[in-house]
């Protein structure tokens, strides 16, 4: 990269979720190039893309016929709205393309640029919802603790990371947090699985009758968390929660911004994990990451109360310039006929297969706690002791450091704590797999090298 890059980087370009003084000093690695499931960066250093981008990149980074798609929408007609009865040709088929591919019956689709934007406007609707049904104080959003659905003011409340909240006067009130659904760190000592779901279902209850049923509107959640950590959820655990929800009135909306379109090796990850949302949000891979888009599923019994709402005010008072982008929707509905044209979400199945396998194998090296995932969405968890499954502390950053010997190894993948993640585009290809837990295997090595060497201990298993 040249010094001229670094320095206007770091001069006048501010990088969300980066420690800005930091960045001062270490500056941006600059990517200049796509092919397929590898990035270089600008000095010609090539990488696999592990994450492909963030979660997001599916079809890799050089698919031409996304960026055919988009040419001959750009030059038929670039951008048009969607407010006040005005609509275009891409919005109509990715619309019924989506309400075809839903997990569960869904009515209708509204569509914006962003997961934040989806959940910020699954959250209006379902305020919207209770006010049109004549509940207007079922107001209060559950999402769980290491929950991620976005930086907005509601998303980000709905989110349950302390440091998407910190210093930013979030959560706003009324937004409540329930436990993680990540056995291995929560479960208790003898605790199966199953009666760890029914523990956390009976939390879920316990706090929405001391809130009050009649006060509390809509549960969130990921099917599988990604940015907490890749966390699966624990045997029954939707059944159980869905349960309690059905019993209190309490409408359940899937953020499947990451999720959706394949990751779990299924269209969705409602359909792996056995959800039954009113609600759906999904993004990323919906346009494969190559333009900014987001939808809102949502059932006929939200719509129905919508439609009498907006007709009682005169309006339905919402909405985005950008959302439903014609150009956005079209590559979003090309991607969806590449993914089943090309069988992507049956090769994520396999492939993830294939990654997960060999990620286990790994659970036998010193640093490895747990390795968790399905289809091509994995975690990997480093602790510092296997036994008693004591993590590292935290101002330690191991994750960091492993993360940083897998960029040297020519591998992103991405640390979350110390839980390393991996989600490569769908069409990675098996010895692409393979590469990805080679230059893994020798990142691991090497921090274990450099823990050992820097007079770390280790406690044996
Ligand atoms: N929900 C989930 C599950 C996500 O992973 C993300 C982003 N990583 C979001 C919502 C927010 O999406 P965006 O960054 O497009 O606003």
């Amino acid at each position: 990269m040249s010094n001229s890059m670094r320095a206007r980087d770091i001069a006048y370009h501010l990088h969300p979720q980066t420690n800005l003084a930091l960045h001062e000093s270490v500056g941006p690695t600059v990517m200049a190039r796509g092919e397929g499931a590898y990035v270089y960066d600008d000095d010609g250093r090539q990488y696999i893309e592990g994450m492909a981008g963030l979660w997001c990149a599916a079809l890799g980074l050089s698919e031409k016929r996304l960026v055919e798609v988009a040419t001959r929408q750009f030059n038929t007609l670039p951008y048009y709205q969607n407010f006040a009865h005005r609509s275009t040709g891409p919005a109509i088929d990715l619309a019924e393309r989506l309400i075809e591919l839903a997990p569960v019956p869904m009515s209708k689709v509204l569509f914006q640029s962003s997961g934040s934007e989806a959940n910020d406007t699954a959250i209006k609707l379902a305020w919207y919802y209770f006010h049109a049904i004549g509940k207007p104080q079922k107001k209060k959003i559950i999402g769980r603790r290491r929950g991620y659905h976005g930086t907005s003011i509601a998303s980000a409340s709905l989110t349950g990371l302390p440091h998407l909240h910190r210093d930013f006067n979030l959560p706003l009130e009324g937004f409540l947090h329930v436990s993680c659904p990540h056995f291995y760190r929560e479960g208790r000592p003898g605790e199966t699985e199953e009666a760890f779901a029914s523990r956390l279902a009976e939390e879920l209850d316990t706090l929405i009758i001391q809130e009050g049923p009649d006060t509390v509107a809509a549960f969130f959640a990921e099917p599988a968390m990604g940015t907490g950590g890749a966390v699966i959820p624990p045997a029954g655990y939707f059944a159980k929660i869905q349960e309690v929800l059905r019993r209190h009135d309490v409408l359940l909306i899937a953020d499947e911004v990451i999720t959706g379109f394949g990751r779990t090796g299924a269209w969705w990850g409602s359909q792996t994990f056995g959800v039954e949302p009113d609600m759906i949000s999904c993004a990323k891979a919906l346009t494969a990451a190559y333009m900014p888009l987001s939808a809102l599923l949502l059932s006929e019994r939200i719509y129905g109360a919508m439609r009498a709402q907006s007709e009682k005010i005169g309006v339905f008072g919402h909405g985005y310039t950008y959302g439903a982008h014609p150009v956005a929707c079209a590559v979003g509905l090309e991607a969806l006929r590449i993914y089943e044209a090309d069988g992507l979400i049956e090769h994520s199945a396999v492939m993830g297969q294939r990654l997960g396998v060999g990620l286990r194998k790994l659970a036998d090296h010193p640093l490895v706690g747990e390795v968790r995932g399905a289809g091509l969405m994995w975690g990997v968890e480093l602790v510092r002791a296997k036994a008693t499954r004591e993590p590292f502390p935290a101002e330690r950053k191991f994750g960091l450091d492993i993360q940083q010997h897998a960029f040297e190894a020519g591998l992103v993948v991405r640390a979350l704590g110390d839980t390393l993640v991996f989600a490569p585009p769908l069409i990675v290809n098996q010895e692409q797999v393979d590469e990805i837990l080679r230059r893994f295997a020798s990142a691991l090595d090497a921090g274990l090298h450099g823990f050992l060497k820097s007079g770390g201990v280790l406690e044996a298993a």
